[in-house]
């Protein structure tokens, strides 16, 4: 036991002369522990610019720009609380612009107002609307709190077992001397210029759904005094290298009286509000889904927890089953010995919940193929399952190339799937223009749809049953506009070009429809 202990301490933190020393040189620089410390209360105003690497147009293309906003911050460090109000302008999928309020304690936190298309229950039922965050998103939110904070150093200064050496982080020829510094179980790796002593990039390791293992950076420029102490008034956030998000720091104002209801949750919210999640927390879904504010606030990424209790088979006809009851929906089409599937939405676990549902209902057969519609990451997510199970992964020409760059991505941190397998020669098979699947009875044709949405799209088609699939350019079941949207009129056009007559439409959004519904609105 004794050995035991002892071993413990020797691997976990510990805190050298030369970490202690970075730490202490950067308080200074930041603008001494006093200027820190004397801050009760800290508003920061500010600008944003987001861009979404996986809504490209492009498989592996340039980034969309997704929105363009402002915010104010006020944080009462006493309190432990904060007040983030954001004016969000969104400019892809479509503009539009969303004003909402968070609250954010340790141990609730609170949206008032719309933040999302992917409203919960609680929000629709909510009036005005307003939701407890889930605890993913709390705890996703206190992370990127602490690591924006400079009350971030105070806390290394004054805990330096919290504090332990890392080693350098090298970009762009230049080495920066590092530390990790853990708090709340959240591990960061602090690297500093070594010319100002200034924090330079504070990073988390992080697993990204389409890349695997990937780099999470906040990275800290401009400086200027601000409010007494010196202000990083560029702040980038990048993913891999790539800034994925470029916040611009304009007012800072500290021991600015804040009123104590601007920072209280509602009692009756508070009573059942999650407490923040504390283990595979999806941290890169959680951030990146508010981009372009589609993110569904819930404890599990694939279904309202508050609203459903789950995912389910939905039977369209023999051996035609869709995966429902979430916001993302993919099928499974039975063959004679093997099966597909479409999509692989938002996460592994998505995809393992719908193996084993795919295992209850046809047996030991084998999905041979995945079919991805197109690259966006809520419909990929999940691709690693598959291919860990044997399929072969089908998409677009011109989409093949990135695949084999994911699936060569290794994936240590997956929560849902153990890196036991080397995915990188997983078989890509691209389709061209037209391909079709058959087991010698039924066939599983595949058509590329030229839209404006996704390069190398595809829309499914058994034409035996005349059903077709198809994701993000219409959503089958919801009501339709007077009119054709570009994308919907992309679904009509393919069907046309490739002379096919479906009855029904199913959903990678949506449920299924019937197609004459759509038809109907060409040429209004
Ligand atoms: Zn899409």
């Amino acid at each position: 036991m004794l050995l035991l202990a002892s071993l413990v301490v020797v691997s976990g933190a510990t805190a050298s002369p030369r970490s202690d020393n970075l730490v202490s040189k950067a308080v200074q620089a930041l603008g001494g522990e006093s200027a820190l410390a004397n801050a009760k209360t800290v508003a920061v105003k500010g600008t944003v610019r987001q861009w979404e690497p996986e809504q490209s147009v492009m498989p592996g293309g340039d980034m969309r720009l997704t929105n363009d906003s402002t915010f104010e911050i006020v944080v009462d460090y006493g309190a432990r609380a904060s007040r983030t109000d954001v004016v969000k302008n969104f400019v892809y999928p479509f503009p539009r612009t969303y004003t909402f309020s968070e609250i954010v304690t340790p141990d609730a936190g609170y949206v008032a107002g719309i933040d999302s298309m992917g409203r919960t229950k609680q929000s629709m039922e909510s009036n005005p609307p307003a939701h407890a965050m889930s605890g993913l998103r709390l705890a996703t939110t206190q992370r990127e709190m602490r690591r924006a904070s400079p009350m971030m150093f105070l806390d290394m200064l004054r805990n330096s077992d919290r504090v332990s050496d890392a080693p350098d982080i090298t970009v762009g020829g230049v080495s920066y001397p590092a530390v990790n510094y853990t708090a709340n179980s959240q591990t960061f790796i602090v690297a500093f210029d070594p010319q100002t002593n200034l924090p330079a990039r504070i990073r988390t390791l992080d697993y990204d759904n389409v890349w695997g293992d990937v780099n999470y950076d906040l990275v800290l420029s401009d400086w200027r005094p601000m409010a007494g102490r010196q202000v990083a008034t560029s702040q980038r956030y990048q993913l891999n290298g790539r800034t994925i998000t470029e916040r611009k720091i304009i007012d800072v104002q500290t021991n600015v009286p804040v009123a104590a209801d601007r920072l209280m949750i509602p009692a009756e919210v508070k009573a059942s509000a999650p407490k923040p999640a504390t283990s595979a927390v999806p941290y890169q879904w959680v951030i990146r889904r508010q981009f372009h504010g589609f993110y569904l606030d819930s404890d599990n990424p694939s279904f309202d927890v508050r609203a459903t209790s789950g995912l389910r088979l939905s039977e369209i006809g023999p051996g035609i089953q869709q995966v429902v009851g979430g916001l993302h929906n993919s099928l499974i089409v039975e063959m004679k010995d093997h099966l597909v599937a479409f999509d692989a939405p938002v996460t592994d676990w998505q995809s393992n919940w719908t193996l084993d549902a795919a295992k209850q209902k046809f047996g030991a057969k084998p999905v041979k193929y995945l079919v991805l519609t197109h690259h966006h990451m809520d419909h990929v997510g999940g691709l690693r399952a598959f291919a860990a199970q044997g399929a072969t992964i089908v998409v677009g020409k011109g989409a093949g190339e990135h695949f084999r760059r994911v699936l060569a991505a290794p994936y240590r941190r997956n929560p849902n799937l153990p890196a036991a397998r080397d995915l990188s020669g997983t078989p890509i098979l691209e389709v061209a223009d037209k391909h079709v699947l058959t087991d010698g009875q039924r066939e599983v044709a595949l058509y590329i749809a030229e839209n404006p949405h996704s390069h190398a799209m595809l829309i499914g088609y058994l034409p035996a049953e005349r059903l077709g699939f198809v994701t993000d350019l219409w959503n089958p079941g919801p009501p339709l506009g007077a009119t054709l949207n570009p994308n919907q009129a992309a679904v009509v056009a393919t069907v046309k070009r490739f002379g096919i007559t479906p009855l029904k439409f199913a959903g990678g959004h949506g449920s299924t429809a019937d197609y004459s519904t759509l038809a109907a609105l060409e040429g209004k």
